[in-house]
């Protein structure tokens, strides 16, 4: 039986790719219905349970460390996306952090007064957060978590959505468990905008099983029953995130569906013409001087601080006093 696209129901399938980004063995193919680019077959549940359990075995055998430079990355990154954000995060209240990796954003939160449960399948870094940054974590799937609905004020999805192989589903969980007039912030890795910018061949992960662009992604959240907010709409176009409530109307039609593949078509044979990237969006001479302050304020920060704990406190300073500001 040829099952339908999740997202459009077309039953067309055009392969983009038989490789995965470690040249093994992966088909994926793009919908010509809607350009969601995905794994196929899409893996059961038994084989993705399979999946993690080796994978997180055999990386996290030795140090499951982050290296210092890349939390503070992590830091700077989230501090400049809370403050842009401040409308919403300041608001405060009980939140999710569902997939929180190496636990900058739990931290922050928690230091700007949200209450913040953690949830992680890898132990490796729930292990890591607990030791180093004193969280809560709790190890665990999204289908381990038994929340009861209307817990949370706003639950941050982020690199997460793109794993999962029923990805309607998982949302409307999701939407379950907030409170009314909560939030959802969705965060995944544009496909379009990596095909762009990638090596060719360096694209697709088993894990991966659902790649986006900005508008497969609305659209699948328009199907499980959400919206973008009208307040954070326009500062978030064209961006593979959001941040979405319960509603109707966040669908796309099936014009702008079949546009978007088309974009999606020729972004892939573009990526699969070539072997080098293109240049990210600004110049180089603006894209060297971002970089050599970004790495300016790492090394003076590196020079102070010497742990992953007082990283962590001076970006939660630094955020305290930026908050207070705006
Ligand atoms: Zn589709």
């Amino acid at each position: 039986m040829v099952q339908g696209c999740v997202l459009c129901g077309a039953t067309g399938a055009e392969v983009m790719s038989e490789r995965d980004r470690h040249g093994k063995p992966l088909v994926t193919v793009l919908c010509p219905g809607c350009g969601v680019v995905r794994n196929d077959p899409v893996p059961s549940e038994a084989e993705l349970t399979e999946f993690y359990r080796r994978d997180y075995r055999q990386e996290y055998k030795g140090a499951a460390e982050p290296r210092l430079r890349q939390v503070w990355r992590n830091l700077d990154r989230l501090n400049r996306h809370f403050a842009e954000f401040g409308d919403i995060y300041g608001k405060g209240g009980d939140w999710l952090d569902l997939g929180s990796g190496s636990g900058e954003f739990t931290f922050l939160a928690g230091r700007i007064g949200a209450r913040v449960t953690a949830v992680e399948p890898n132990e490796g870094y729930a292990e890591y957060c607990r030791a180093k940054l004193d969280l809560t974590v709790t190890t665990g799937r999204m289908e381990d978590c038994g929340f009861a609905p209307a817990s949370f004020d706003l639950i941050r999805l982020s690199h997460v959505l793109e794993h999962m192989r029923d990805p309607l589903a998982s949302l409307g969980t999701l939407k379950g468990w907030l409170r009314p007039g909560g939030v959802i912030y969705i965060e995944v890795p544009d496909i379009e905008a990596d095909a762009r910018n990638k090596l060719r061949g360096r694209l697709f992960h088993y894990g991966h099983i659902y790649n986006y662009n900005p508008v497969t992604l609305r659209h699948a959240a328009g199907l499980a029953g959400l919206v973008e907010l009208p307040q954070t709409a326009a500062r978030s176009a064209g961006r593979c995130s959001g941040f979405f409530t319960a509603g109707e109307g966040g669908t796309a039609g099936a014009e702008a569906l079949a546009a978007n593949a088309e974009r999606m078509r020729a972004a892939m044979a573009a990526h699969n013409a070539r072997t080098l990237p293109e240049p990210a969006e600004g110049t180089a001479a603006g894209r060297f001087f971002r970089t050599l302050a970004a790495r300016l304020r790492e090394a003076r920060a590196g020079a102070r601080l010497k742990t992953h704990r007082a990283i962590a406190e001076a970006a939660a300073g630094e955020l305290r006093q930026v908050l207070a500001r705006g």
